[in-house]
This record gives structure tokens, C-alpha cells and sequence, in this order.
């Protein structure tokens, strides 16, 4: 994992695509069914294409039938935060990267047991590493902790 987290606003736009640059910093929403992890069924940790933190486990990966990767729950509860979005006029709560801060998606109320809540994530926040088939992160994201 990379553990450099740009500083600058030049060094995202290096780092990141338009499309990603625009979600992820400026929080914007890719179109429904665009993405290319709304439809992925494979193993793995969903990371954060900003810092490389482990976001999400594909475990907890479900059909929503929105368009969007959707999860029921974060790797850690440490590894998300959250706050109130009252733009568009409507209130939602946002999701970002507790790391580097960058915008993920959206979070409601109707997902699936056990937690019936609904990440619902744009894919260009996110990178999937199949490299570990099954992210359980008891030790890679305590040392992020909360920026
Ligand atoms: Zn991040």
C-alpha cells in the first residue's frame, strides 16, 4: 500500500483521473450502471482509489439494482466516515475515506441484514485488489486511524 497521501490539489489531479478526480474531490456522483465495479462479482478488498485504504470486503457486496457497487457494511467501522449531505435538497449522508478524506458515495437506511444499511459507492472511488481473497482487516487499517 502506498502510504504518501497527496498534500496539494495538483498532486490529485495527478493522481487521479478527470472522472475520478471530479467524485473523489469534488464529490460527484458517476452516472448509474457506468462504473466498472457495479455489476463485479469477484473476491477481494474494495480499496480506496485515493490512499489505497481497504474500504470495503467484496463479502459484503450485494446486487442493489441501482447501477452503483453497493455494501452493507465498511471493512472497520474506522475505515469510512461519514456526514450530512444537504445538497440537492434533499439530506443524505455522505461517505468518505476516514484517510484521505475523499468522497465515496452515499449511505441508506435499506440495505440487507445483518446492518440494513446501503454503501452505496461510485466505482471510480474504488479499486479492487484480488490479491487477498477474503480482506478481513483486523490490523491493516488500525494504524490509519482517523486523520
Ligand atoms: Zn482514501
Amino acid at each position: 500500500m502506498d502510504d504518501r497521501i497527496p498534500g496539494t490539489d495538483a498532486e490529485w489531479r495527478k493522481l487521479l483521473s478527470h472522472e475520478e478526480y471530479r467524485v473523489l474531490r469534488e464529490q460527484g456522483t458517476e452516472p448509474a450502471f457506468s462504473g466498472k465495479y457495479w455489476d463485479e462479482k469477484g473476491t477481494g478488498t474494495y480499496r480506496c482509489r485515493g490512499c489505497g485504504s481497504p474500504l470495503f470486503t467484496a463479502t459484503a457486496k450485494y446486487d442493489s439494482g441501482t447501477g452503483w457497487p453497493s455494501f452493507y457494511e465498511p471493512v472497520d467501522n474506522d475505515a469510512v466516515g461519514t456526514e450530512t449531505d444537504s445538497s440537492l435538497f434533499m439530506t443524505r449522508t455522505e461517505v468518505h475515506c476516514s484517510r484521505c478524506r475523499g468522497h465515496l458515495g452515499h449511505l441508506f437506511p435499506d440495505g440487507p441484514e445483518p446492518t440494513g444499511l446501503r454503501y452505496c459507492v461510485n466505482s471510480c472511488s474504488l479499486d479492487l485488489d484480488q490479491s487477498e481473497s477474503r480482506g478481513e482487516s483486523n490490523s491493516a487499517s488500525r494504524k490509519a486511524g482517523d486523520a
